[in-house]
Order: structure tokens, then sequence, then C-alpha cells
């Protein structure tokens, strides 16, 4: 499947093909840092079918416990997070679902590191909803 990403200030655009049965919501806590959100949602593409059409991103490496060094690549302007990849050898990115147009058409298929979940995060069924921001 064909899609198309951006920043939130839209200096940085890319395209990627990507197999939407691969999305994945991870609750680790650094994806949870790296978001400043409850978890993060991405999905995995190939080297091959990425194309960063505009823009030049600011990178961050984070290293694991293991030493894995783990690039994230960020909007230097407005700070939205787009990819990560491999800092020494990469071979694909995780595409953050967020920065994707056709964003409403990738449904998770999985949730891994749920250990660290932030508990309410597993379900948010019951919460009040409302159909724009609203303090009633
Ligand atoms: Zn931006
Ligand atoms: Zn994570």
């Amino acid at each position: 499947m064909k899609v198309h990403g951006s920043c939130h200030c839209g200096s940085l655009r890319y395209e990627a093909e990507i197999d939407p049965a691969r999305v994945t919501i991870c609750h680790c806590t650094d994806c949870q840092a790296l978001t400043g959100s409850a978890y993060r949602v991405s999905v995995p593409v190939s080297k091959d079918d990425f194309v960063l059409l505009a823009g030049v991103p600011t990178v961050y490496v984070k290293t694991a416990e293991s030493g894995a060094r783990r690039a994230q690549a960020f909007c230097g302007n407005c700070g939205s997070p787009l990819y990560t990849y491999a800092a020494d050898h990469p071979s694909g990115y995780g595409l953050r679902v967020g920065c994707i147009d056709e964003r409403r058409l990738l449904t998770p298929t999985r949730q891994v590191w749920c250990r660290s979940a932030l508990p309410w995060s597993m379900n948010t069924e019951a919460l009040p909803r409302h159909e724009k921001e609203s303090s009633g």
C-alpha cells in the first residue's frame, strides 16, 4: 500500500510502500518518552520502499541496553517524530503512523511491550466522548 508522510509543518515529506497488516503498537518506556504520549504506533518499511521527498530530518540516536543504536528522525522545526532506523546498518525504517496521510486506514494488528503499558491505555472504551475538544 502506497502511503504519504509529512511532519506537522510540512518541511519533511516522504512516500513509502508498506504492508498495512504490520502496524504495531509499542508500549515500551522509550516510545512513551520519545512520543511524549502513552504509546507509539508504527509500521515497518524496507529501505528500498521508502523515498524522502523533501527536507532533512534531525536525528537523535538512542542507545539501548543491548548496545543497539536506534536513530530517531524528527523535524527540527516542528518536532514531529517521523521514523526510526538502525543507526549503524539501516535496512529499513519504522514509520510513525501519526505522520502518515492514510493513517485512518492503518489499524494495528498487535501490541508489544505490554508489561510497561500505562494501565488505562489498554482500554479507553469507557471514557466520555466528544466530537471536538470539550471541557463539558
Ligand atoms: Zn516539521
Ligand atoms: Zn517502543
